[in-house]
This record gives C-alpha cells, sequence and structure tokens, in this order.
C-alpha cells in the first residue's frame, strides 16, 4: 500500500516542522517515555498519552505499520536528577508494601485510566526492572568505548565524552555554567553534568541486583536507551514524551545511544506540552494535583478527550473546572447532531464530503493539529443540522456521514461515545413506559389531535425510536 498523505511533524531537535520519511518505507518506529508507576497518573499524563495516541492513531490511519513502544519505568527514577530516594521505595516505605506490589498496583491503576480513555495499548510496554541485563550490557559497552566510567561501585556517563550532549534541549552551557547552583556536587563524578547509568546499593536497600561493578540499580536514563534499541533497533523513527523529560533525560537518552552505536538515535523527537491548573505548574505540593481517577468521576472520558485534543499538543493545557464545563458542552453539541442525524429519516439531501475528509487530513498531517481537526467537525456539523431542519439525506449519504463520524471523530479522536444500547437499565420498565406514551399518543389520534400524536411520534424518533401505526394498533422498535 502507497501512502498518500505527506505528514509534517515538529521536530523538537531540529526545532521545526519536517516532512515525515520514516527510516523504512510504511514501516514506523515509535517509542514514547512511560509513566514512573509510584502514585496514580494525574491530567498531565492524560494529556500526553492521548496526544501520543492520536498521533500512533493517525499514522495507523494513513497505511503506517506502526510498532509502538512505551516503557513502564519500575526502577531507578530517583526524586533528584540522579541523586534521593527512589519513587517507587518512597510509596513503598509510606503505604508499607514492598516495591514490586507499589509498581503492580500503580502500573494496573495507569493502564486502568488509559483504557478508560480509550487510548490504546503499546505493542510492546517493557519495564525497566525486567531489562536489567540489557541495561548493563550497554553500560559495559559504553565504559569499553571510553564514555563511561566506575567509581566505588557506580557508573557515571562522562558528557565531554560526546560531542553532542544537550543538542536536544539546547542546555549544555547552562549545565556547564550551574554546577554551583545545584544541590551538592556528586563528589564520584569527574564533571558535574556527568550522570548516573548505574547506583551502587548499600544492603539494606530493596530493589538491586548483581552487576559487574557490585550490587545495585540503573540509572533512570538507560532503561530507554536499552528498550528502544533492544525492540525497535539503533536507530528510531519518533520518540515521543513530555516537554519537561527533554532535559536531561532525553539528552542523556542521546547521549548514552548514540556513543554506543555511532549511529543517530532518534529521527524525529515529539515533546508534549504540560497541563497547567489556573496558570500555575500542577504540583503535588501546591495541593492542584488533579488525578485522571477523580476527573473521570465527574466527567465522561470523552469530555477528556476533548478537552485536551481542542488545543494543540504543543502547547500548554491550562485546567479549570469553567473550561471543563464549556468542554463538555461543546461536545455535546457535536454529540447531539450525531445521534440527530443517525435517527433521521431518509430524505434527499445529498453531502460531498471530500472537500471536509481532505481538510481533516490536512489538519492532522500539519503537526497532528488536533484544534483545527476539531473545528472541521463542528462545521460539518453545522451543515448537517441545516440540512436535517429541511428533511433527510439520501441514504448513501446518510451512511457516509456516519462513517465519516466513526472513522474520525470515534476511531481517530476518541471523542465519539459509543453508540449507547437504546434500552438502558430493566427492559420491562421501559416497555410498561412506551406502553403508557403509545396510549396517549393514540388517544390524541382519536381525538384527531395530529398535533400532539406527531410531536409524540417524532420526538421519540429523535431518541431513535421509530413508531409504526398499522391496523392493529401502533408498535414501536429502536432503531
Ligand atoms: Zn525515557
Amino acid at each position: 500500500m502507497t501512502i498518500q498523505d505527506e505528514i509534517y511533524i515538529y521536530n523538537s531537535l531540529t526545532r521545526q516542522k519536517e516532512k515525515f520519511v520514516p527510516l523504512h518505507a510504511g514501516f514506523v518506529s515509535m517509542y514514547v517515555c512511560g509513566p514512573t508507576v509510584y502514585s496514580h497518573s494525574h491530567i498531565g499524563h492524560a494529556k500526553s498519552y492521548v496526544s501520543f495516541d492520536v498521533i500512533v492513531k493517525w499514522l495507523r490511519h494513513v497505511g503506517y505499520k506502526v510498532r509502538y513502544v512505551q516503557n513502564i519505568t519500575d526502577v531507578g527514577h530517583l526524586l533528584g536528577d540522579d541523586d534521593g530516594e527512589d519513587r517507587i521505595l518512597k510509596t513503598a516505605r509510606i503505604e508499607q508494601i514492598p516495591p514490586m506490589e507499589v509498581a503492580q498496583a500503580y502500573m494496573r491503576s495507569y493502564y486502568e485510566d488509559m483504557d478508560a480513555l480509550g487510548v490504546a495499548r503499546p505493542n510492546i510496554a517493557p519495564t525497566a526492572a525486567g531489562h536489567i541485563p540489557e541495561q548493563i550490557e550497554l553500560i559495559k559497552m559504553l565504559i569499553q568505548k571510553g564514555h563511561a566510567y566506575e567509581v566505588n561501585g557506580s557508573v557515571y556517563f562522562s558528557v565531554s565524552s560526546f560531542e553532542g550532549y544537550g543538542k536536544l534541549s539546547g542546555r549544555r552551557n547552562q549545565a556547564d555554567l550551574e554546577p554551583g547552583t545545584r544541590i551538592q556536587v556528586n563528589p564520584e563524578k569527574r564533571h558535574p553534568s556527568d550522570f548516573a547509568l548505574w547506583k551502587r546499593a548499600d544492603p539494606t536497600h530493596l530493589m538491586q541486583w548483581n552487576s559487574p561493578w557490585g550490587w545495585g540499580f540503573p540509572g533512570w536514563h538507560i532503561e530507554c536507551s536499552a528498550m528502544s534499541m533492544k525492540y525497535l533497533g539503533e536507530t528510531i523513527d519518533i520518540h515521543g514524551g513530555g516537554i519537561d523529560n527533554q532535559f536531561p533525560h532525553h539528552d542523556c537518552e542521546i547521549a548514552q545511544s548514540e556513543s554506543a552505536t555511532g549511529k543517530p538515535f532518534v529521527r524525529y523527537w515529539i515533546h508534549n506540552n504540560l497541563v497547567t491548573v489556573k496558570g500555575q505548574k500542577m504540583s503535588k505540593s501546591l495541593g492542584n494535583f488533579v488525578t485522571i481517577k477523580d476527573m473521570l468521576k465527574q466527567y465522561a472520558p470523552a469530555v477528556l478527550r476533548f478537552f485536551i485534543l481542542q488545543s494543540h499538543y504543543r502547547s500548554t493545557l491550562d485546567f479549570s473546572d469553567e473550561a471543563l464545563a464549556a468542554a463538555k458542552n461543546g461536545l455535546q453539541k457535536l454529540s447531539e447532531t450525531y445521534n440527530r442525524l443517525r435517527h433521521s429519516p431518509i430524505g434527499q439531501a445529498t453531502l460531498d464530503l471530500d472537500p471536509y475528509r481532505r481538510k481533516f487530513h490536512a489538519a492532522l498531517n500539519d503537526d497532528f493539529n488536533t484544534p483545527q481537526a476539531i473545528a472541521l467537525l463542528f462545521d460539518l456539523a453545522r451543515e448537517v443540522n441545516t440540512t436535517l431542519s429541511c428533511g433527510g439525506f439520501c441514504e448513501q449519504d446518510k451512511s457516509k456521514l456516519l462513517d465519516f463520524f466513526h472513522t474520525y471523530a470515534r476511531n481517530i479522536l476518541g471523542i465519539l461515545p459509543e453508540d449507547k444500547p437504546i434500552i438502558a437499565g430493566d427492559s420491562a420498565v421501559f416497555s410498561k413506559v412506551m406502553d403508557l406514551v403509545l396510549d396517549i399518543r393514540n388517544a390524541a389520534r382519536a381525538k384527531k389531535d395530529f398535533a400532539t400524536s406527531d410531536f409524540i411520534r417524532d420526538r421519540l424518533r429523535e431518541a431513535g425510536i421509530e413508531v409504526r401505526d398499522t391496523k392493529d394498533g401502533s408498535t414501536w422498535r429502536c432503531i
């Protein structure tokens, strides 16, 4: 299958939009940094993974075969850059459960949230703790090639050994100038910006493995290099993550990977912007931390996706109850049009969907511009409403329109919920209510009050129920 669409991606590495050309025609290798599973996921995670979900779905829709890898960090992500307590161990200490139980519980919680949000699971979801040998091998190679050194059972990457260190974030110089301003410089490091590949563990440390350098655990950055190379090869097409991970995490990934292989690590870097809460950075200490679980108690998953995708992935997204309420109203209008169309009678009207399809593709091909794609769906909804006020679409165009909504609004953007079965709850009670409604309608017909009987028939049709009048009486069915 040849791919017609030309996709342009803003590459954070070159700081410009570039035409997307994968390394192997028709195939995309994509890695996105996954969560560190030490607490429930928050709306920042929702923004990031919903955005990448649309990117993956779009690439697949236009015909690429995508292998999507997203890791689970269950060891090595410390509270500081590479110092301080391991995040998983901190929760284990507070909740008084083993670290593996913390990781598994919050990994399940993460997937629960992602499933609820309709985020497609990655093809491969490797865990850091499950790939210790791969990380050790990579560290050994870096020592052999003179890019890393061992001190007292810990191994550090030597940033001065890699010419391009900091090329992604542009922060190399800043890091050089700032050593004194950071938390106390680790005396084992030859240069203050050197970072840990392997950390020596004291005997009481709960997560440790044997290595050529003694018992210890991997640094945070090395897992992504080791696992992306293992599953996607030495050079990958797309690497995604939150913009807050650009430095140091992604610059460290580049340094390790390119020093080990001598090849470019990533062709296109995609960075997703942050969520703010009423203009402020979201953080636990500010008390404005909103979990996905709490959000989903108040809003349907489609509302949350709609809210996220209404802004571009590279823009910050400001969260507030007012903004969510506005998103809910907006989405409701779109759903109403869709349901109106679904239940509309067949008529004569036609609609040429080609311009809409072209514009939808143009929006997503332009660096995955979801706000523009959503605006286009509203333009379409307006045209549909105008037509439906004067009669229905012909059978062929109605089915094409429904298909358009299913493909773009439901399958790709994920903002149109699944069609609910019309009878929810107790169907026996529902039948009795329907008998009552039809009795009222028949009473109106008997009195020749056709305005009322037609009103009831039309309103039922809008709700997805068709009434048929036969010589034996009136019947109803769900349509
Ligand atoms: Zn990563």
